[in-house]
């Protein structure tokens, strides 16, 4: 992408009604625009990263065994009924009339509809285990939005609804995604501990919630601190092996760690003293298993090797990638703006064109754009004609992890300048180094 056609509004003032740092950088970067309290336009670079975060997601849902739908956003208000939730959601609930006036709703999540497509079609235990996920945007009318894509109203989820015989195939179901969710979360340079959680609403009684540490979080949460150190599962992990996948589970709780609301003071004072930790966290994700509270009201029963007809087992299980990208941030930044992890950086290259028009300076760069975008790279080429100083602060406040200098100076000795993002080392190479390093 060439930054003089590319759409990039970057503010130079820090926004004032941004609170937290994640806010003020997605602002200033030109990621993201506030069109209503707690509702945004993502912008071309706000949303390159919401998709390097969801193929992550969904690589690791798929690796999971969990298979891929599309439900709508709004849906019918007697889906709900049937469930009881209607009236039990309250005023997180946007609600919504037709022309009819027949009562929709604007999802917050998917149980129902996901219980009723369910039901539709699946009769046999034959056909378990089943998990079906969506990525798809929810709304919540939260009392306080705020932080920006932290907490906002509009927001995408990745919810996955998995259906079993019975509860230990629900367990397994369960198990499966806590894995998934483990490596989702490192992959993006996170580290996420696991948490015994409250079940609230969604109901049920085994639930733990995914906790990014960061002094901004809004949640009060206790954990022991070798959490921090565990290794994450491999990709290789058989997620078929249930005593496999207990093992690891088992392991990622054998330690105490909880939300205020699931807090033992007790259990927690054990903790040797050195290891303690009470902090603030960000919840980026959050398993339940809930057996038959949606399945048994809305009808979901399959038919047993016994021939007898039952109850489906189900769980849910959800990640926010909007609030993960602010997660990110809080994580990864510096004074400059943003330190994007490799992984989901909107660009892996920038080029910075320090003298737009010297011929030999235009001709290097185009040259090594041409190169690292054939070598598949994702490349910004600031080919615009500005100072160097601007080019450099862009860069910087946008984050991307490598970014390649090339100017007379340089190139009368034939180099160019290579910056390392997140540690600021820099190298002087010739082109061919260049390409070598970065293809
Ligand atoms: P919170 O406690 O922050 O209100 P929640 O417990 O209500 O979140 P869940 O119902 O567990 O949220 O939804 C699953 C995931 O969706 C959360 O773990 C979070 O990553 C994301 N999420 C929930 N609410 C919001 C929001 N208002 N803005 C952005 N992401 C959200
Ligand atoms: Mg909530
Ligand atoms: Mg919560
Ligand atoms: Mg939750």
């Amino acid at each position: 992408m060439r930054l003089s056609r590319y759409f990039l509004p970057i503010l130079r003032e820090t926004p004032k009604e941004a609170e937290i740092v994640s806010h003020r950088l997605m602002l200033r970067a030109g990621m993201i625009r506030q069109e209503s309290a707690g509702i945004y336009a993502w912008l071309p670079l706000g949303l390159k990263v919401l998709n390097k975060v969801n193929a992550i997601v969904r690589e690791e849902q798929n690796r999971s065994g969990a298979v891929e739908l599309l439900m709508p956003t709004i849906q019918s208000a007697d889906l709900w009924r049937e469930s009881g939730r209607y009236d039990a959601y309250g005023k997180e609930m946007l609600r919504i009339q037709d022309r009819h006036e027949r009562e929709m709703l604007f999802g917050p999540t998917n149980e129902e509809m996901v219980t009723e497509i369910f039901r539709g079609y699946v009769r046999s235990y034959k056909d378990l285990p089943l998990n079906l996920y969506h990525i798809q945007w929810k709304f919540r009318d939260e009392v306080r939005p705020r932080f920006g894509v932290m907490r906002s109203r509009e927001f995408l989820m990745k919810d996955a609804y998995s259906f079993d015989l019975d509860q230990a195939g629900a367990v397994h179901s369960y198990n499966k995604m806590f894995v998934a969710y483990l490596r989702t979360f490192a992959r993006m340079g996170l580290k996420a501990i696991p948490m015994r959680a409250d079940t609230g609403p969604i109901g049920g009684n085994l639930s733990h919630e995914f906790i990014i540490l960061a002094s901004t979080g809004e949640s009060e949460v206790f954990c022991h601190a070798d959490y921090l150190d565990y290794d994450i599962p491999a990709a290789d992990t058989d997620f078929d092996s249930v005593s496999g996948l207990q093992g690891i589970v088992d392991r990622w709780t054998s330690l105490y760690a909880a939300t205020s609301e699931m807090h033992d003071e007790a259990a927690f004072e054990a903790i040797p003293a050195d290891k303690k930790m009470s902090a603030r966290g960000i919840e980026v994700g959050h398993i339940f298993y809930f057996g038959t509270k949606y399945s048994e009201p809305m009808g979901a029963r399959v038919m047993g090797p016994d021939g007898q007809e039952r109850d489906v087992h189900m769980g849910s299980y959800g990640i926010g990638p909007s609030r993960l990208i602010a997660a990110i941030i809080e994580a990864s930044h510096d004074e400059n703006g943003i330190v994007w992890p490799e992984a989901v950086a909107p660009f892996d290259v920038a080029i910075l064109n320090l003298k737009a028009g010297d011929a030999g300076t235009d001709g290097a760069c185009e040259r090594l754009y041409r190169e690292l975008s054939a070598a598949g790279r994702d490349v910004l080429y600031d080919d615009r004609d500005e100072r160097p100083g601007g080019k450099f602060a862009t860069a910087d406040l946008i984050g991307v992890p490598w970014q390649v200098l090339i100017g007379p100076k340089g190139l009368a000795d034939g180099k160019v300048e290579l910056k390392r993002r997140a540690t600021g080392e820099r190298e002087h190479l010739s082109l061919d180094d260049v390409v070598a390093r970065l293809s």
